[in-house]
């Protein structure tokens, strides 16, 4: 449905935006993601209509949308901060873009019921927007993006000024509205834990240029470098060089790792990589493969698991185990060669 291509945007001689491509299908919603000041708004806006490229273009389905106005492109937004009319009521607030598009007055409160049906707040119809909690002023914000049926929505950053508890419920509710929507959207934000839980894809944005665009199961299991890794809360990283191919060595500082999974694009015998050990890689087993020696800094009870961080050489790693480990001891580990990336080498 909407296609971004090779976006390119400067501020005051800075490269912002450097060959910015990706595309939205029906029904579906992304995320995008990236570190805060990484370009993400300016995307948006772009996509909006609200500002231009350098260069680039935007396309709904074929339709280049470089002179259509902003107000044509019937495209819908949710920002942070809301922007709701604190002194309207809810209907009001919600139907403000329907009153727009001069619809007949039944028209327009048929649409505002259907729509704060959707989120769950009919009933608050004649509030002052005032007087709602944050996360009811979000739903109506949401509302009031959803009324004129828009073809794109775009949320910026939605939950970020709320608390915790009600970002973590309000998360599990947009997904469910999203899906249900059926409406294309882009939701943009720097938290990786609200990328997981509402994006059927994931877009990854740094340093100006897209590095991964996948399927949230895809970033976890294969991050595609050493950023994405340490972005989504995959921590445990160590430089290494390639020993050999067949079988697969790689040595490190800490000493050799064997590794089962494949070599990144183009990396050969002697070239640098990066290893990613995911967090379930080591057991306690005696194995001939990937066997260490730790020292146990901290050992943190979890509910259902301890999260163990250890120190090898003058490194530090955390895993996931099942059973209590001594602070203070030192242990012996082993890592399954299966349980380990290898990353391209940060240049
Ligand atoms: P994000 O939404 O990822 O936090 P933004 O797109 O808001 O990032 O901004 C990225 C960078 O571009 C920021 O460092 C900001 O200062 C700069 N920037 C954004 N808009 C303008 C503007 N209109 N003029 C100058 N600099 C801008
Ligand atoms: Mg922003």
């Amino acid at each position: 449905m909407l296609s971004v291509k090779n976006l390119y945007k400067k501020y005051e001689n800075q490269p912002l935006l450097r060959g910015v491509s990706f595309e939205v299908q029906k029904g579906e919603t992304i995320c995008l993601l990236g570190r805060s000041g990484s370009g993400k708004s300016t995307i948006l806006r772009i996509i909006a209509g609200i500002e231009a490229p350098e260069s680039g273009d935007v396309f709904w389905t074929n339709q280049n949308l470089k002179d259509i106005p902003v107000h044509k492109r019937k495209f819908g937004f949710m920002f942070q901060d809301y922007a709701l009319f604190p002194h309207k009521n809810v209907f009001e607030n919600v139907a403000f873009g329907l009153k727009m598009q001069n619809l007949p007055f039944d028209l327009i409160e048929e649409k505002v019921i259907t729509v704060l049906n959707k989120v769950k707040m009919q009933e608050f119809s004649h509030r002052q927007v005032a007087d709602l909690s944050g996360g009811e002023q979000q739903r109506v914000a949401l509302a009031r993006a959803l009324a004129p049926e828009p073809r794109l929505l775009m949320l910026d950053e939605p939950l970020g000024a709320l608390d915790r508890n009600l970002r973590e419920q309000l998360m599990g509710e947009l997904r469910l509205l999203l899906h249900a929507s059926n409406i294309p959207a882009i939701y943009v934000t720097h938290d990786q834990e609200e990328a997981f839980t509402i994006g059927d894809r994931l877009v990854l944005l740094n340093d100006g240029q897209i590095i991964q665009n996948a399927s949230p199961e895809d970033v976890y299991q294969t991050p595609k470098n050493a950023w994405v890794a340490k972005f989504i809360g995959l921590s445990n990283l160590l430089e290494g060089v390639i020993q050999s191919t067949q079988p697969l060595i790689v040595t490190t500082k800490i000493g050799d790792f064997s590794v089962q999974t494949g070599l990144p694009k183009n990396a050969k015998l002697a070239d640098p990589v990066i290893l990613l050990l995911r967090p379930d890689a080591i057991n306690m087993k005696d194995s001939n493969l990937n066997q260490f020696q730790a020292h146990v800094l901290d050992d943190v009870f979890l509910g259902n698991q301890w999260r163990v961080k250890l120190q090898m050489s003058d490194l530090e790693f955390s895993f996931l185990v099942d059973e209590p480990i001594p602070i203070g001891s030192i242990i012996k580990i082993s890592i399954d060669p299966k349980q380990i990336n290898l990353l391209q080498a940060e240049k």
